[in-house]
């Protein structure tokens, strides 16, 4: 039997809008198999998801997505089957959540500037986990009336150039592989179509990426085009790295992406969880 895997998820222990329990149910009910939680820069949801999913009989692979800075970009790494116990990926992590709280100030004073009050406050008070993100503004920004939706509120005030952003100063490529290995893990790319990187410049990430240890790379994600899938298949293929699926889900207010409701992989692609290397039976 074909099971279904999701291996990309997120709860309100950083930007998703379920709690663990409810992202867990809501997996089982769609017919997902196996689930990775995958949070921004932190483990905080892995426990309650993991008592959930034993009861519903899911498995549960523990996860993290780490933000990264290459080459002056802002790149995710996705850690799977990751030992929540390990110090040297808890520390590498508080690390990266300290820079979100000095970041989220910073963003605050911005759009302070740019003449919308009350920004850092309002993030926090959504931010019900340890980490606090632009989606979080972007919430507080539409519901305070300064745009339509989240989408639009990235587009006018998160990006580059716009009045609410702020570069990111997050891990090195080579120390957040560092700390996935330590923790017994799997690195895999994140939604790679999604950085606007030339096929040339992400050739040079993956190189890098595997000379640190890293094994696979999203190919079928629900942030990636039909489109994006078939070019990550053909690059995955070539540079023989491991290949992952997974919805990115943040929460049903985006109807347009389902949990494990995802195509399956290309011919030719190996999955992540077929090979030597995933640390999960
Ligand atoms: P952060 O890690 O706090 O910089 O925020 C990154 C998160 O913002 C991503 O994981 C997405 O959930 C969300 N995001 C990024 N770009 C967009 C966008 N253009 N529209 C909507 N959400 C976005
Ligand atoms: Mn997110
Ligand atoms: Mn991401
Ligand atoms: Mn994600």
């Amino acid at each position: 039997m074909r099971l279904h895997y999701d291996l990309h998820s997120h709860s309100i222990a950083s930007d998703g809008t379920l709690s663990p329990v409810e992202l867990v149910t809501a997996a089982h009910a769609a017919g997902v198999d196996v689930l990775a939680l995958t949070d921004h820069d932190t483990l905080d949801g892995l426990v309650e998801a993991t008592q959930t999913a034993r009861t519903l009989g899911l498995q549960l692979v523990p996860g993290v997505e780490i933000s990264v800075s290459w080459q002056s970009q802002t790149i995710h790494v996705l850690a799977l089957g990751i030992d929540p116990g390990c110090k040297l990926l808890q520390a590498g992590l508080a690390g990266l959540r300290d820079f979100r709280h000095w970041r989220a100030g910073e963003i605050g004073r911005r759009l302070s500037r740019a003449g919308i009050g009350g920004s850092y406050e309002g993030a926090c008070a959504l931010a019900t986990g340890q980490c606090v993100g632009r989606t979080h503004f972007a919430r507080f920004l539409v519901e305070n009336g300064h745009a339509r939706s989240v989408r639009e509120v990235f587009k006018r005030f998160l990006v580059k150039n716009k009045p609410g952003y702020v570069s990111g100063q997050w891990a090195s490529l080579e120390a957040a592989l560092e700390w996935i290995h330590a923790a017994g893990g799997i690195a895999v790319i994140a939604h790679p179509a999604r950085y606007g990187m030339t096929t040339s410049k992400l050739r040079r990430l993956i190189a890098e990426f595997r000379a640190g240890g890293g094994a696979g790379m999203e190919v079928v994600s629900g942030s990636h085009s039909r489109e994006h899938n078939h070019a990550m298949a053909l690059l995955c293929r070539n540079e023989k790295l491991l290949a992952s699926c997974g919805s990115d889900y943040h929460g049903p207010q985006n109807p347009w992406v389902k949990l494990g409701q995802l195509p399956a992989l290309p011919e030719g692609c190996q999955p992540v969880w077929d090979s030597d290397h995933w640390p999960l039976q």
